[in-house]
């Protein structure tokens, strides 16, 4: 392991709408921050097509065309780059410790945007077909399925309010859950038995995702029965739940019980003085773009005022 002497002000960890925010405002406020952006450049907006819901676009934008508008500002006013995944982090010391493969990295403050990822059914047309079809979040993608037939996988409280919330635009919503009955708080699922559009398949798992450029179908298979079948459709939903990319921090910072990093209200600030989180690493509850982005700049600031105070 080489041992730089070097002691950076800041480390930025991911390279997302949030890390790379935080990228533009310590680059801005002469904090020459050093930004490891991962194998995963760009995240999960790199894995989508349009975007709608981004302010500053009116006729929306791709999504790895925004994150390439997000990478070139930070670099713009200097951000440095790493393409590669931190490996180890160590908070108990200062400066903190960083470790990217063989290279050990040493920095006075730390912001984590490492982000979260969709958990999905882990079938090979379902990767092919994201985008195109296939999305983990209705918020970001109900609007392109207008009076459409879409389906939504999975069975706790995040799957029947993606699937309430698909029926203001969809003509029709079929839920497919593996088992005959929902995990899903009573409440929703009133609301859901009670919502005409919405139609349930029980005790059935999705086996392939079907479509060449597009997707049209799910195939199907019953538990119970062996049984096999098609259902024709324009979407599908996958809602079986988010993990945070936290592995790496266990042990180091507190986290919530669902295993997203633990900051203090309304704050970026971890339980380490000068570590700071932003985005979907430490937000379980909007996980949108801008609102990472929005925390990316939180970090930054609060980072800036812990660097000018110590
Ligand atoms: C299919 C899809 C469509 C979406 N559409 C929209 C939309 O239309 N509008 C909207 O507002 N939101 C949308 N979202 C949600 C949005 O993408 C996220 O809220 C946002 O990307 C979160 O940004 P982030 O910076 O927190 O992290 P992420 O985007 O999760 O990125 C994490 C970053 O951390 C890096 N990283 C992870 N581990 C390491 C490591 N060990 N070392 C170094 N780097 C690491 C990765 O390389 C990556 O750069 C969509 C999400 C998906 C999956």
């Amino acid at each position: 392991m080489s041992n730089s002497q070097k002691i950076e002000d800041v480390i930025i960890i991911g390279g997302a709408c949030a890390g790379l925010t935080a990228g533009i405002y310590t680059a801005r406020a002469n904090l020459n921050p050093l930004l490891i952006e991962g194998y995963q450049s760009g995240g999960q907006l790199m894995l989508t097509s349009e975007v709608e819901n981004y302010p500053g676009f009116p006729e929306g934008i791709l999504g790895p065309d925004l994150m390439q508008k997000f990478r070139a500002q930070a670099e713009r006013f200097g951000t440095r780059f790493l393409t590669k995944d931190v490996t180890k982090v160590d908070f108990s010391k200062r400066p903190f410790l960083i470790q990217v493969e063989k290279e050990e990295l040493k920095a006075h403050a730390v912001i984590i945007s490492t982000g979260a990822s969709a958990n999905l059914l882990g079938l090979q047309n379902e990767s092919r077909l994201m985008g195109k079809g296939v999305s983990t979040c209705a918020t970001c993608d109900g609007a392109f399925f207008k009076d459409a037939k879409v389906c939504v996988a999975g069975g706790g409280d995040s799957a029947l309010e993606e699937a309430i919330f698909l029926t203001k635009f969809a003509s029709e919503v079929t839920l497919i859950h593996r088992r005959d009955e929902l995990r899903a708080s009573k409440i929703m699922q009133d609301r859901a038995h009670k919502n005409k559009k919405i139609k349930f398949i029980w005790d059935t798992v999705i086996t392939d995702v079907l479509g060449q450029d597009q997707m049209t179908g799910l195939k199907l298979k019953n538990k119970k029965t062996n049984a096999e079948s098609e259902i024709a459709c324009e979407g599908l939903f996958v809602a079986i739940g988010h993990t945070p990319n936290t592995k790496l921090f266990k042990g180091q910072l507190n986290m919530h019980e669902n295993g997203y990093i633990d900051t203090l209200s309304n704050r970026t600030q971890t339980s380490v003085e000068g570590v700071f989180a932003a985005g979907d690493v430490q937000d379980h509850f909007y996980r949108q773009a801008v609102t990472a982005a929005g925390s990316g700049c939180q970090a930054a600031i609060e980072c800036e005022k812990f660097l000018a105070n110590r």
